[in-house]
């Protein structure tokens, strides 16, 4: 009742009276009104939708003063200390790793803008989950990158907050919390429910009130407190939430929140009455249980839950409103608003422990949510966002582990999400396997959906007291290990042995992820914390683990010691696990290897399935998995890739080393052998059967065998290198693969532990590294080369000395970085004359000492099976028997060399063991000792065919006892020895524990390799040592007999520098001065058999296959040379190609041109045809033309006043104003004569194209029009993508690629009739002028084309056609009636005046340079005018309306003309002064009969020039003062009567003044307004002659080019100054006898037919009595080089600023902002905002600013884009970081500068349109940019 009437009142004063109520003493009567009054405002039952109680809400709670009034009070109050700013996602944030404590640290642009960070490591960054700004909180950052606010602390000397502020807040946000809840609750339904109610749809309702709630957060400390308090208080959550049984609503809402709590365990209620009464599990320690679930055709494996803590598993209970809050968030997929509001309450210390406990209990609910999400790619981000902020915090994180169970949860959270997916393992027994795991091709691996868990969990293994707890907890690190194992064995690859796989599985990239994610990163996180002695026992439990969980899982699969063929997994985590763990143990922890290895039985099973890894990446570059089809290159690729190494190949590699160490060196070189599968390729027959492999896959794998043995025994990276030396060696390898930028190098460098930190470990820097090790290469413009970027390069000593080889093989994801490393080391040694002939071998490298613990390894390369090896194939090479090449040569000498370098103590022991076959070939293990051991008989088995077998049979002499015996063991025996072995070492150990019934599948299973019936034995004779035979290598190499004579060695030791690089026979020689220095006995044997003559005879070569193969690499190189020099021909001759297409002068092409000019003087020009090939003249039957581009173009219309260009505003202040640009001017000033003038005569005396004139351009090449037609349909028809559209007509110039788009015929004709036309004349000018006259009453004669309807006449026409369909309809129509033909007669030869002007424009504004007549060929100009005249013979002018006659003549009476054009029209036509000069010129050339003598040009010229000079003289005038203007006519008069008065500028002048000053308006205007008039102080005659000459330059200039185009005259060059001079002797104005005495030439140029006076004073007097004289007459007519925007120096200057500003149309910040670089228009890219008529604004722009060309910056992305016409492409960055670099989308975020050149060289193609032609990879937009 009370609160009836309490509604009824307004609501403000209601507020004000509670208030002062509830701060009474006895406030019973207040809080009582007030719950009366919230129990009917807050009514859940009413819709959300309904704001008035939101409002109510706002008022009370701000009382009487309103609620911004209120917002900003509470906000003085604020006393928080940290920013706590929180963003979401795109939001532009920065990281600076120099304050950084955790590497998740960010910052706003606030307090990053004003923090200091100079010369730290910072970088700016598009958040991708969202965030918060860490600025103030000293756990995650230092204290001295605060920014200056939250440095200072400010909010702890804010006063305490007023009781009564916020008293209100408090008694009323509680009500209003419930009541969001309960809406929470009432909405929701479980989405499998059959009444489904769009959770979307809720939210949205809601929106408004969620709003409220964050913007509250955001009032600052104050609020905050209030709104944690009440979130955080179980007591008002009891009241409130569950006591109102009464309310039949609520209690509804709440039935609803129970069943909804019910479900959020991840064990579901049926599911747990199903484990209670499953069957007992077989008792595995993990506790896994086959109940398999068929999906599909894999089954899907469940397993039990019950060794997991039932506490994590069970279903939430709630004790505060935060708590369901939170609930509620997560089940309805975490909305933005809600994230926020939740987020934003962090700077509360209290809170954030609340809400980070809250957080951990709904973390398994929270994955469970995810995990069923639709939507789970957002879900991930925003769990992210909220996460990252918890976790980051060391003290957080470590109170939530040791208080909730965090790390119990997180580890069986994961473990409940791979179960969803578990298949059985079908690798090695695929029937009876126990083994499972995870299925690739599930969404969960697929979508990487478990990214945030693992992100997680990575994240708090971070913080060392987390990872301790994590190490000390056993239970948790067994089921860890069980969690690895599920990935252990994923994606199995089967072989395709018959047919090509249909379908090729995409699964890998998610098993590589999966891995690296989930196993990798947290090992990588949990060993970081393994480094000091102090920490051995954890890594002796993870270790003793790891072998357990490896037992299990050989168990499991059912695997002794035989692999299941053609089977391979690339994925061995708990291998990886193992090796990581040791190699930390031995490096930094000082733990003995020995106490952490297993039996050698378990060694030996540890090897097997990395090793066949090794042989199955050989089998793939061998092409023996071909039908697997491309994804197994890929995986192999992954595999070694530079993100995955670390965590793949490496620890592979290096578990394989301590294999090979603690192994018996013959097992292991047997098993690498057979693994491989060349064993049956070891025999020294020179036939021979191999069961395995293909004939051609024989040598790539035998290559591969060795190449593995290699690095095996010379790769240190686990063995005893230090990480600075690793890190040198990675970026050594990598860089000599490839120059690299300082981005990609950083990318390709392995680092760990943290791959994304940036972050090296070891003392040295990356930077101090890579400039240790490298040159930087600054980037290289030219103009139309390829836009470079800063380059790393190695140093010479680099190549020299740190090359190696080794590394970049076991760094190389393509085969062809191998050879390009080899290729630039060659270039490297040729280059400094190291060496040069021939090609290089791979250089020896010494290597790191092994530690101590790895001393086994020597032995590898110490045993008599690698001895036998090498023995055989070296005897192999020189007998070139199949299948050897110099890469298993090159690989032998390295095995040599090795073992000469890394001896071992001779192992006494071995006379002990029990002497087997193997002792038969040599007396012990060393190398150095077998290295001159003679063998003298072997016997070997081979085919009766075999060539061994045709020799007599002749028993050998035997010398040894055991001769019969050794031949038949060795080759085949390399199996069977391994064998052998094996069951030796099983039987000791055996032995040891007699339990051992494993049943041995070896013994079974195993057959002796094929042996067909057809083999017989036979015994070689070889009398041959190792030391032998490779000099007789040396010999084969070197072409020369005894190429080692019996002395070589003594001459050796004098350098012994010479053998570092060199090829083969250098190697050799190496090894045998090697040998011999440390063998007395092998230095008597080198000499001895280097001292024997051998005979003649070079070893047979009988088997040319034999010889095939070993030259094929030589002519593979040689190949591969011709390649390269074709290549580089071709780039030098397409480079050439595009000088010409650039149409900018080069003097020395000029040149060239120049030759090839003069000798087309006499004949018929001929022109060749780029289709056919056939060169003929063109005919009016059969034209020829030119290949040309059109385009319409704005560039003219874009030049400005000032030389300086415009500069790209970067603050709201600064503008640009485009009204000072030629194009604006020549607007303006054809619409003010529009409206004083009569149109048509407007149009005929100005130009238009500034903007949107079409620029025609040619390459110079010709063609058959009907072969082009021809052309053009095969164009058609070919359905290749070619990146033109052929419907528009475009297509590349057939000979040099160049974009074109039309074909401008050529006149027919001999170039000696132009010589001709040339003749100079002695004829008056006066007669001059009639004949001009007469002729042009013959308008329309158009002697070239007698017949109308030629061919030629019609592709003329057909042309022009070409060009109106260039440009826009708004740039041809600028008269007052649309269509008319005037508007077309001003269009046709204004496409004149725009190709001549702007090539003045690429000749720098001026004809100074000169040019010769040749530089014409490459114009089209004068076959444009050609065409050009030819079309307006169509248009006439009006004898009556012909300037010639007012230009020449004076009319006999004023009064005459004056009333005719009254009558005629209302408006009179444009008087004279008004007129553009050379545009009269031009449309007078273009409708006189073609061609046009010289002499009547000339005529043209001059006549012209007297007006020109007029008007000069006018304007001048104008800009005089008052009293100068007297002075001067004054002065001048006086001279009027002087001889020559008609040629003095003061008569001239006193004259124009004279008669301008008859009617006041000329000169009378504001002389307020100096914008228009420039006053020079004092005008001197210099000053007055220098205005005069510029006034006249541009028309001068116009008329040179237009002579030189029409008549081939040079141009010659002139100094600046001289300019004026130099062109009007040029056009023979002047005198051409010099008057250097004489400087005022510009009067002295004219050349008046009729008395000058009268003339002008006709002139004159056209202008009187008219509005605007003053700005008609005073136009300046130069304009500067057109420019591109002045841009800052720093990227970011630009960035900050467009990123957030709001584009003007649509009034949105853009989401793909654009900037077009030509005047600074801001644009929305792409965005439908902006779109009209179906066009988006970028394109729409292009259209206006530049007529179809734009050029746009991308502000996201610091990348232009070009569009031109319906085309566009990317041009690349004109910003670039500090090493040289692009950075496109900002994915770096390092500070961009820009780079003056590229800029340069982008305005440079815009000005010289040749965009089209150096661009390539233009793509069609469809107006959608
Ligand atoms: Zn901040
Ligand atoms: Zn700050
Ligand atoms: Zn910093
Ligand atoms: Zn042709
Ligand atoms: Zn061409
Ligand atoms: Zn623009
Ligand atoms: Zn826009
Ligand atoms: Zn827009």
């Amino acid at each position: 009742m009370m609160a009836a009437l309490l509604l009824r009142r307004d609501k403000k004063s209601t507020a004000a009276h509670l208030k002062s109520d509830l701060n009474r003493t006895d406030n019973s009567s207040g809080v009582r009104q007030l719950q009366e009054l919230l129990d009917s405002v807050l009514n859940p039952e009413k819709p959300p939708a309904d704001t008035e109680a939101l409002d109510w809400c706002k008022c009370l709670i701000a009382g009487e003063e309103g609620f911004e009034e209120f917002c900003k009070t509470v906000r003085s109050y604020d006393n928080a200390t940290l920013c706590g700013l929180v963003w979401t996602a795109n939001f532009v944030a920065y990281r600076c790793r120099t304050c950084g404590i955790s590497p998740c640290m960010s910052l706003c642009a606030e307090c990053f803008n004003n923090g200091d960070h100079t010369g730290h490591d910072f970088n700016m960054f598009r958040s991708q989950a969202g965030g918060a700004c860490d600025c103030g909180d000293s756990n995650v950052m230092r204290e001295t990158g605060f920014c200056r606010r939250h440095r200072l602390r400010t909010g702890e000397n804010v006063p305490s907050v007023p009781r009564d502020l916020l008293l209100m807040s408090e008694m009323v946000l509680p009500r209003f919390i419930i009541c969001i809840i309960q809406y929470l609750r009432d909405g929701y339904t479980e989405p499998d429910t059959s009444a489904e109610r769009d959770l979307q749809k809720v939210l949205q309702q809601l929106e408004p009130q969620i709003t409220f709630l964050e913007e509250l957060t955001k009032m600052g400390g104050a609020m905050r407190t209030v709104l944690t308090k009440i979130l955080t208080n179980q007591q008002t959550f009891k009241d409130l939430s569950m006591g109102q049984e009464e309310n039949v609503f609520a209690k509804k809402n709440y039935e609803n929140y129970l069943s909804a709590l019910k479900n959020s365990g991840l064990v579901s209620v049926e599911e747990k009455a199903q484990t209670g009464a499953a069957e007992p599990t077989r008792g595995s320690e993990t506790g896994e249980d086959q109940d398999g679930q068929s999906i599909g055709q894999r089954k899907r494996v469940k397993l039990s839950s019950s060794t997991k803590d039932p506490s994590i598993m069970d279903s939430l209970k709630h004790k505060c409103f935060l708590e369901e809050l939170l609930f509620w968030t997560i089940k309805y997929e975490f909305p933005q608003k809600m994230v926020t509001f939740l987020l934003n309450m962090l700077p509360d210390q209290d809170y954030k422990i609340t809400f980070t406990k809250t957080f951990v209990q709904h973390y398994a609910f929270i994955m469970k949510t995810l995990m069923k999400s639709q939507e789970s790619d957002t879900m991930s981000n925003r769990i992210v966002h909220i996460s990252v902020q918890l976790f980051s915090n060391e003290d957080l994180a470590r109170h939530v582990t040791e208080e909730c169970q965090l790390l119990d949860i997180m580890v069986t959270v994961l473990l409940y999400m791979m179960e969803s997916c578990l298949i059985k393992s079908e690798l090695q027994d695929e029937e009876n396997s126990r083994h499972v795991v995870v299925n690739c091709s599930e969404a969960l691996l697929k979508n990487n959906t478990y990214w945030p868990l693992v992100s997680d969990f990575i994240n708090i293994l971070s913080h060392q007291s987390v990872a301790k707890k994590f190490l000390e907890d056993h239970s948790l690190l067994m089921l860890w290990m069980s969690f690895v194992s599920f990935f252990q064995g994923m994606n199995l690859n089967k072989r395709e042995l018959s047919e090509h796989v249909e379908f090729e599985s995409q699964t890998y990239y998610a098993a590589f992820a999966a891995e690296l994610e989930a196993c990798a990163q947290p090992m990588w996180g949990l060993l970081t914390h393994c480094k000091v002695k102090e920490t051995q026992e954890y890594t002796k439990t993870v270790v003793r683990y790891c072998l357990e969980t490896l037992q299990i899982w050989f168990d499991a699969i059912g695997f002794v010691d035989e692999l299941a063929p053609n089977q391979v997994t690339f994925h061995l985590p708990l291998h990886r696990y193992y090796a990581m763990f040791l190699s930390k143990a031995v490096k930094c922890q000082g733990l003995d290897l020995e106490s952490l290895l297993p039996d050698q039985e378990m060694l030996m099973r540890i090897m097997v399935h990395p090793l066949q890894i090794q042989a199955s990446l050989s089998e793939i570059h061998s092409n023996m998995w071909v039908r697997n089809g491309l994804q197994i290159k890929g995986q192999a690729m992954t595999y070694v890739q530079s993100h995955f190494c670390n965590s793949m190949i490496d620890p592979d590699i290096f578990l394989l080393q301590v294999c090979a160490s603690r192994l018996d060196p013959d097992y292991f070189i047997s098993s690498v052998f057979e693994r491989f599968k060349v064993v049956d390729l070891l025999t020294m027959a020179s036939v021979h059967q191999n069961t395995a492999l293909d004939g051609e896959q024989e040598r790539p794998m035998l290559e591969g065998a060795l190449t593995f043995l290699v690095i095996l025994s010379s790769l240190r990276i686990h063995l005893g290198m230090a990480d600075d030396e690793i890190l040198r060696a990675e970026m050594v390898s990598q860089l000599c693969m490839n120059d690299r930028t300082h981005s990609s190098l950083l990318d390709l460098i392995p680092e760990n532990p943290n791959p994304k930190s940036g972050i090296v470990p070891g003392s040295c820097s990356f930077e101090e590294m890579l400039s240790a090790v490298a040159d930087f290469k600054a980037p290289v413009f030219e103009l139309g080369g390829s836009m470079q970027q800063g380059m790393y390069t190695p140093k010479a000593e680099v190549w020299e000395k740190e090359f190696d080889p080794i590394m970049v093989i076991l760094r190389t994801v393509y085969r062809r970085d191998v050879q390009s490393a080899m290729d630039r080391y060659s270039a490297f040694l040729k280059q400094s004359g190291m060496h040069t002939t021939g090609n290089p071998w791979p250089p020896y490298k010494e290597r790191t000492p092994l530690h101590p613990c790895y001393k086994g390894l020597d032995r590898l390369l110490h045993c008599k099976t690698l001895h036998i090896v090498i023995f055989t194939l070296l005897y192999k090479i020189w007998l070139d028997h199949s299948n050897m090449s110099e890469h298993v040569l090159c690989m032998v000498l390295y095995l040599i060399e090795l073992g000469l370098d890394n001896q071992v103590e001779e192992d006494k022991g071995d006379e002990v063991r029990p002497s087997h076959c193997h002792d038969s070939w040599f007396p012990g293990t060393n190398l150095l000792s077998n290295l001159h051991h003679v063998i003298n008989y072997v016997r070997v088995r081979v085919p009766e065919t075999a060539p061994e077998v045709k020799r007599e049979r002749e028993p050998p002499a035997s010398t040894s006892a055991e001769a019969s015996n050794f031949g038949q063991a060795q080759v085949f025996s390399l199996v069977a020895e391994r064998r052998r072995k094996f069951q030796e070492i099983i039987n000791r150990s055996s032995t040891e524990a007699s339990q051992a019934v494993r049943p041995k599948s070896s013994s079974t299973r195993w057959v002796p390799p094929g042996t067909p019936p057809q083999l017989v034995t036979e015994i070689l004779e070889i009398h041959e040592s190792m030391l032998s035979l490779l000099i007789k290598l040396h010999q084969k190499l070197s072409a020369k007999q005894n190429s080692l004579s019996a002395t070589w060695l003594e001459d050796m030791d004098a350098n012994p520098n010479r053998h570092a690089h060199g090829d083969g026979i250098t190697a050799i020689e190496r090894i045998l001065t090697k040998a011999a220095t440390r063998s007395h006995q092998s230095k008597r044997s080198i000499q001895e058999i280097c001292g024997k003559v051998f005979p003649p005879v070079a070893p047979k070569k009988n088997s040319p296959t034999a010889k095939k193969t070993m030259d094929k690499e030589e002519r593979r190189q040689r190949a591969r040379e011709r390649q390269q020099k074709l290549l580089a021909e071709f780039a030098s001759r397409q480079k050439s190609f595009m000088e010409t297409a650039m149409d900018v002068e080069s003097p020395d092409t000029e040149a060239a041109m120049d030759l090839g000019a003069s000798e087309v003087k006499e004949s018929e020009v001929l022109y060749d045809c780029v289709i056919c090939g056939q060169s003929g003249p063109s005919t009016e039957d059969r034209p020829t033309g030119l290949v040309v581009l059109l385009q319409a173009s704005s560039v003219l219309g874009h030049r400005c006043k000032s030389d300086e260009a415009k500069k790209l505003p970067t603050t709201d202040e600064e503008r640009i104003y485009p009204a000072d640009t030629c194009g604006a001017a020549h607007d303006v000033r054809l619409a003010l004569m529009q409206s004083f003038f009569k149109d048509s005569s407007c149009l005929q005396s100005v130009s238009i194209g500034w903007d949107g004139g079409v620029y025609v351009q040619t390459c110079g090449h010709t063609l058959h029009i009907d072969c082009h037609k021809s052309y053009m349909e095969s164009l058609r028809n070919d359905q290749v993508m070619q990146g033109f559209s052929v419907d528009k007509g475009e297509f590349t110039c057939p000979l040099c690629r160049q974009f074109a788009n039309s074909v401008l015929p050529c006149r027919p004709g001999r170039s000696t009739e132009v010589v001709s036309w040339h003749m100079p004349s002695n004829k008056k000018t006066s007669v001059l002028v009639k004949e001009v006259e007469d002729l042009q009453e013959q308008l329309g004669f158009f002697p070239v084309s007698t017949t109308t309807e030629s061919n030629l006449s019609k592709e003329m026409e057909l042309v022009i056609k070409d060009i109106k369909n260039t440009t826009q309809r708004k740039y041809m129509d600028y008269g007052k009636n649309p269509g008319s033909p005037d508007n077309d007669f001003l269009f046709m030869y204004s496409v004149a005046r725009t190709n001549l002007e702007l090539e003045l424009v690429h000749r720098g504004g001026n004809l100074c340079s000169g040019g010769a007549s040749g530089a014409a060929k490459r114009s089209c100009l004068n076959q444009l005018f050609h065409v050009l005249a030819m079309h307006m013979r169509l248009y006439s002018i009006d004898s009556a309306y012909n300037p010639w006659t007012r230009l020449t003549q004076v009319a006999p009476s004023r009064d005459k003309m004056n009333s005719r054009v009254c009558l005629d029209d209302e408006r009179p036509d444009v008087p004279m002064l008004f007129r553009d000069c050379p545009s009269l010129l031009i449309i007078f050339v273009l409708t006189m009969p073609q061609p046009l003598r010289k002499e009547h040009f000339i005529c043209l010229v001059r006549m012209l020039y007297n007006l020109q000079y007029t008007q000069a003289l006018a304007a001048l005038s104008a800009k005089f003062s008052p009293e100068e203007r007297q002075a001067w006519s004054t002065s001048g008069t006086l001279k009027k009567n002087a001889f020559n008065a008609e040629k003095s500028y003061e008569a001239l002048l006193s004259h124009v003044i004279t008669e301008l000053s008859k009617v006041k308006t000329v000169y009378d205007v504001n002389t307020d307004e100096p914008s228009m008039v420039s006053h020079i102080n004092v005008w001197s005659p210099q000053s007055i002659e220098y205005s005069l000459q510029q006034f006249c330059l541009p028309y001068l200039r116009l008329s040179c080019l237009l002579q030189h185009h029409l008549y081939g005259d040079n141009l010659s060059g002139c100094p600046e100054e001289e300019e004026f001079s130099g062109l009007a002797g040029c056009l023979g104005l002047l005198d051409p006898a010099p008057q250097p005495s004489n400087p005022m030439y510009s009067a002295s140029c004219l050349d008046w037919t009729v008395s000058a006076f009268d003339l002008m004073s006709q002139w004159c007097s056209e202008v009187t009595g008219l509005a605007d004289t003053q700005t008609l007459l005073v136009q300046d007519l130069q304009w500067a080089s057109p420019h591109l925007l002045h841009l800052p120096d720093n990227y970011n200057t630009i960035f900050q600023y467009y990123h957030k500003k709001a584009c003007t149309a649509c009034k949105k910040v853009p989401k793909d902002p654009a900037l077009c670089l030509v005047c600074g228009t801001f644009v929305c890219l792409k965005g439908l905002c902006c779109k009209q008529h179906g066009i988006c604004e970028c394109v729409w722009h292009s259209q206006h600013c530049g007529a179809a060309t734009g050029i746009f910056l991308l502000i996201n992305a610091s990348v232009i884009i070009i569009i031109r016409g319906h085309r566009f492409c990317l041009w690349g960055s004109v910003y670039l970081d500090a090493h040289g670099e692009e950075d496109r989308d900002l994915r770096r975020g390092k500070p961009l500068f820009l780079c003056v050149e590229r800029y340069r060289v982008l305005e440079q193609q815009w000005v010289s349109h040749t965009f089209d032609h150096i661009n390539k990879r233009w793509g069609p937009h469809y107006n959608g940019l």
